[in-house]
């Protein structure tokens, strides 16, 4: 197993001006599962549920080859639960519930099979759960990547620095990264989160694309222009996902594979959003992929003359 992903796996109800949703399947860790498992990657999930979390979501993740031995079931406990309701442009929404409930005790445990790890993806959660994974394996992973959000650097931040110091790569959007820095521009923005550990940082600029900055260096990609975006939930989890899987594929760390990576988590998130929670990322297969990732190098290739 070479992903290892420590992240939610939830409930959520969604609603957009299209409809709404009850109580569906949600989490980062479930977004970042299902799309490893597109990719023909072995990840194993490290997380915790309730008793009401349905047999047959955990069967779906372990048909896809997405290890759950480290998903921790408390039978007394209710499964962590998200709503949200997104405003017309789809790129804001506000958060309408949030009830922790058993990740609110969340101690992960790290089964001895996913010890080896190369690659360890660390969803959005309290930044001293995260500092506690890395502390619990065995060797340090290969490559540690961080996903967090504005919460904790309201709520936590002094922990969250201590946990970006020890971050290879971290994936933020544009707001928080004019929030962790104090700058408003992105491209200063990242010098400063630089200056705070990680080497790599992406920075996700929702329907506008994403940046990825390292030593000196940028590339940037687009989002698919979709004509019709349903649901954006999740899209920064599966793109964080894809990122991670291409990656693990690959075995390689360097800029170049990453700007490589940075597409296919893109690519992967433009089904995301298609339709409610996981429902079109589901039905994605390998062939789906490879047509989006054309649709991609037709969008961005172009020649130029330079001199
Ligand atoms: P995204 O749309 O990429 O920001 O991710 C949405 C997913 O994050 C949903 O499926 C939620 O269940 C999950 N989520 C929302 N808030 C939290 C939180 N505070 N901790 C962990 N997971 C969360």
């Amino acid at each position: 197993m070479k992903l290892l992903v420590v992240g939610s796996v939830a409930f959520d109800a969604i609603e957009t001006p299209f409809g709404k949703t009850d109580k569906i399947l949600g989490g980062a860790a479930t977004y970042i599962g299902i799309t490893s498992s597109i990719l023909g990657v072995k990840s194993g999930i490290v997380s915790v549920v309730g008793g009401d979390f349905p047999q047959e979501y955990l069967d779906m993740f372990t048909k896809r080859e997405v290890n759950v031995e480290g998903i921790e079931i408390v039978k007394e406990g209710k499964t962590f639960f998200w709503a949200g309701k997104y405003h017309n442009d789809l790129n804001t929404r506000d958060t309408l519930a949030t009830e922790v409930n058993v990740l609110e005790n969340f101690d992960p445990k790290i089964p001895d099979s996913m010890q080896d790890a190369e690659i360890l993806l660390l969803g959005n959660l309290h930044p001293g759960v995260q500092l506690s994974v890395l502390e619990k394996m065995n060797n340090r992973p290969k490559l540690v990547i961080l996903d967090t959000m504005n919460f904790w650097m309201d709520t936590a931040l002094e922990t969250l620095m201590q946990m970006i110091a020890k971050t290879d790569v971290i994936s933020i959007n544009d707001e928080e990264a004019r929030q962790l820095s104090g700058e408003y521009s992105l491209v200063k923005a990242a010098k400063k989160i630089h200056e705070m550990g990680p080497k790599f940082v992406i920075i996700k600029k929702g329907e506008h694309g994403a940046l990825l900055f390292h030593d000196h260096k940028v590339f940037a990609i687009p989002a698919l222009p979709l004509e019709e975006v349903f649901d954006p939930t999740g899209a920064g989890d599966t793109f964080a996902g894809g990122f991670a899987a291409y990656l693990a594929k690959k075995g390689t760390f360097d800029f170049e594979t990453m700007k490589s990576a940075l597409i296919v988590g893109s690519a992967m998130a433009s089904f995301t959003v298609e339709k409610f929670g996981t429902e079109r990322i589901q039905e994605v297969n390998e062939s789906d992929v490879f047509g989006r990732l054309k649709q991609f190098k037709e969008l961005t290739t172009f020649n130029v003359e330079v001199q």
